[in-house]
């Protein structure tokens, strides 16, 4: 057993639908540990002896949930000059062709997890690349660090060459890679075509049905992120309504489906992606980052769509969920919108974490979710600190969101283990 006092916060829901009880808030709060997982999380209680209980100095929140990554794209951050089909031409096929190379694979993955744990992300959905090895690298690695990674074998039989696979070797790569980690550590499966582009029509089909052949597995893609590829998708499928009728038409959209981007949805997709109860990873770095647009929160908030936050990277700019907050911020600023940090917070927690599958084992500190939390440091830099001094949760949370990065985060706990 373990036991940590110290200021604790939780959004276990969306506060624009439960109202200000979704924030759970311990000034003096305290933590206890029971085989990784969650015993007890409220006020500070003298039911265990002082010498037992360790001080963590700051703000104890949650485990960050990043909603959608590629991990392979690491070293493609900061590319200059392209939007998204041309970028992915020019930057992200020829890094992606290196991961064929099983250590290589091995040192990216080993790289990014260690990021993640630096910026107090504990879980993910991640995308990886064609090659099966690129799954094995990322979830051995994953194995090791005991962290809570979904990810998948990317299937692109319409992909360049060098990185295209077929029908069947898409189909049995995700078919072995799910039998081989099925229950291992805290990984999960997802079934990964790249997006409706770089797939045919029987492609899609076989991913449906593997989806609807194993219930434990989530399907995790793109949707409607540029309007050059927006175009290109409406010229090949001229029958479906839009993007997102395309992949319902291959039996893709479901509850367990993650999009991510969703930039230029019309109403008729964001009621059928409520009506299924599947989700939306807004990735605002990356969005800005390729010109892609701005995502409209007050349109999935209409329709009442899940969401959760993703980096993003390469695309993204960063692999700090907390600065990326700040920038979901700015792009609902620019639509209109006012993102409270209390519900930024939900969306990178417990709201990221249902969207992705594992609501029920992390993201909010309840009992019996594991223990993945992490301490923000709101003396960081000179700023923060001035910033912070006397103000309220509130206001701290949102100055953390706005000045804050990896240098805010003092510590990774992974099922109340310090990582
Ligand atoms: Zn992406």
């Amino acid at each position: 057993m373990k036991a940590f006092r110290g200021e604790i916060l939780s959004v276990p829901d969306d506060p624009a639908i439960a109202g200000p009880e979704a924030i759970r808030h311990f000034e003096d709060g305290l933590i206890v540990v029971e085989d990784g997982l969650v015993a007890y999380c409220g006020p500070y209680t003298d039911r265990l002896a002082e010498a037992e209980i360790e001080r963590l100095d700051g703000l104890i929140v949650p485990g960050f949930v990043d909603a959608h990554v590629h991990y392979p794209q690491i070293d493609c951050i900061a590319s200059h000059g392209e939007q998204l089909m041309q970028w992915l031409e020019r930057h992200i096929f020829p890094a992606e062709k290196a991961f064929a190379d099983r250590g290589h694979a091995d040192a990216v993955a080993a790289f990014f997890l260690d990021e993640l744990i630096r910026h107090g992300t504990t879980s993910a959905l991640v995308f990886a690349t064609v090659h099966a090895g690129s799954v094995d690298a990322l979830f051995e690695a994953a194995l090791a660090r005991d962290m809570r990674i979904v990810s998948g074998k990317v299937l692109m039989d319409l992909g360049p060459d060098g990185l295209r696979d077929s029908v069947a070797s898409g189909r049995a790569d995700t078919e072995a890679l799910i039998a081989r980690w099925r229950g291992r550590g805290r990984l999960g499966y997802a079934v990964t075509p790249r997006f409706a582009p770089t797939s045919s029509a029987e492609q899609l089909a076989d991913a449906g049905a593997l989806i609807a052949a194993h219930p434990d597995v989530l399907l995790h893609t793109h949707l409607s992120e540029n309007p050059a590829e927006i175009a290109f998708v409406a010229e090949r499928f001229p029958e479906a309504a839009d993007y997102l009728d395309v992949y319902d038409r291959f039996g893709l959209v479901g509850p367990r489906s993650v999009f991510a981007h969703c930039v230029h949805l019309g109403d008729r997709a964001c009621k059928r992606m409520a009506e299924a109860g599947a989700g939306i990873a807004f990735c605002p770095t990356s969005n800005m980052f390729l010109g892609s647009g701005l995502f409209d929160l007050a349109q999935a908030d209409r329709h009442g769509v899940r969401l959760g936050i993703g980096t993003d990277i390469g695309a993204g700019t960063t692999l700090s969920v907390l600065h990326t907050l700040g920038e979901a911020y700015r792009t609902c600023q620019l639509r209109g919108t006012s993102l409270d940090p209390f519900r930024a917070l939900h969306f990178a927690t417990q709201g990221g974490a249902r969207v992705i599958g594992i609501g029920t084992r992390v993201g909010a500190l309840l009992p019996g979710q594991e223990a993945d939390f992490l301490v923000l440091d709101q003396g960081a830099t000179p700023l923060l600190a001035r910033r912070c001094a006397g103000a309220s949760l509130h206001d701290r949370l949102f100055a953390l969101q706005i000045l804050g990065d990896d240098r805010a985060v003092a510590a990774t706990y992974l099922r109340g283990r310090r990582a």
